[in-house]
């Protein structure tokens, strides 16, 4: 398949380009397209066979469910049903935004969209691109991230190039995406709501509406049990190389990693750190990536897919990261930062 290339206007989107893009949608086809979280790979959530061909473009296994992207609340009525009143306080307070709610699946919605769960994920996006497109092309865009299943979620076109060239009809090129990291998922689907993926409406946005949230115990320890969102289950965010995250005080952190890159680089293997501007001068490595300050985790987790694909492009075999702060949206790229090493933690 030959797939096709525009760059759109991430602010005032061209109409003659979203139409071109609605138009594959309407057909059953595949667009990428920019979000402020990630970029999307979009079909018709009514169309069993989009979701169908998102799955093998993506090689996603086909019990992971995609997220239903809509423009107005009045669409949630037609994706979901018993819908409690959390969502609306939820969606009155958060979108068009990064949060997804988890509520009962309309039938109508096809079980192809759902993962074969009776239940369904609802995002608003508020990236202008997205808004058209889902209004252009019908309504219920069904999207997951536009990467290739088990690469880091793409932050820019280019990234989805690299990952899906050949694979899908369309990538809409709207810039790099202002938030870098994947929405937080909540499930008000049964009793007390729960994130099952934290993202940048954290814990305390949510509970300032709802009261009382709950986090999936399995976030951050794995041996926990079974995470609820499928696709938290797989090995994701992982980056080729081998990677470990070094956590307690910032001199001891500093003196390991040179440790561990000086025994690295005695067996000639390529090495990586990711650091901040406080820490970048303390170390000697092929490539030492500062994602800004120590303070700044918005700025961090805008950086981080990018930085991690940098590593694989450059043939970066051992990866040694700093930790970062887990208050409020530093839970999110602490989680995605775990996920990429599998868990290897290294306390200092
Ligand atoms: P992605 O956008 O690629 O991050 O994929 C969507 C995420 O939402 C995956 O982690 C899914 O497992 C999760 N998800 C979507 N629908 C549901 C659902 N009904 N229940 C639980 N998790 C879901
Ligand atoms: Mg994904």
């Amino acid at each position: 398949m030959n797939t096709g290339y525009l760059k759109v206007d991430p602010e005032k989107p061209e109409e003659n380009i979203i139409e071109e893009a609605a138009e594959v949608i309407r057909a059953g086809g595949l667009v990428a397209f920019p979000t402020e979280t990630v970029y999307g790979l979009g079909g018709d959530a009514f169309m069993a066979e989009s979701s169908k061909k998102i799955y093998a473009a993506k090689g996603r296994p086909s019990d992971n469910p995609l997220i239903v992207h809509i423009a107005d609340i009045e669409a949630a009525e037609k994706a979901g049903s018993d819908i409690p009143g959390e969502f609306y306080l939820l969606s009155d307070a958060f979108w068009p935004g990064p949060l997804t709610m988890i509520v009962k699946r309309n039938p109508d919605m096809p079980l192809e969209t759902t993962g074969g769960l009776d239940t369904v994920a609802m995002r608003m996006p508020s990236h202008p691109v997205a808004e058209a497109l889902i209004r252009a092309s019908g309504g219920f865009i069904a999207a997951p991230s536009a990467n290739a299943s088990g690469r880091p979620s793409p932050t820019t076109a280019k990234h989805v190039k690299d990952d899906l060239d050949g694979r899908i009809d369309l990538i809409l090129d709207g810039g790099s995406c202002s938030i870098g990291l994947e929405s937080t998922i909540v499930d008000l689907s049964c009793g007390k709501p729960q994130i099952l993926r934290p993202g940048f409406i954290t814990k305390e946005m949510l509970e300032d509406v709802l009261g009382g949230v709950d986090l999936d115990p399995t976030l951050f320890k794995p041996s926990a049990g079974r995470p609820k969102a499928p696709g938290m289950r797989y090995r994701h965010y992982a980056p080729q190389g081998e990677m470990h995250i070094y956590i307690g005080e910032q001199q001891a952190v500093s003196s390991r990693i040179n440790a561990e890159l000086d025994k690295a680089k005695a067996y000639g293997r390529r090495c990586g750190v990711i650091c901040t501007e406080e820490t970048k001068d303390k170390y000697a490595a092929d490539m030492v990536v500062s994602v800004g300050s120590r303070e700044d985790v918005k700025g961090a987790a805008a950086e981080i897919y990018s930085v991690l694909r940098e590593f694989d492009d450059r043939g970066i075999e051992v990866i040694c990261s700093e930790a970062f702060s887990e208050e409020g949206y530093g839970l999110a790229l602490m989680n995605r930062l775990y996920k990429a090493c599998g868990y290897q933690v290294v306390r200092v």
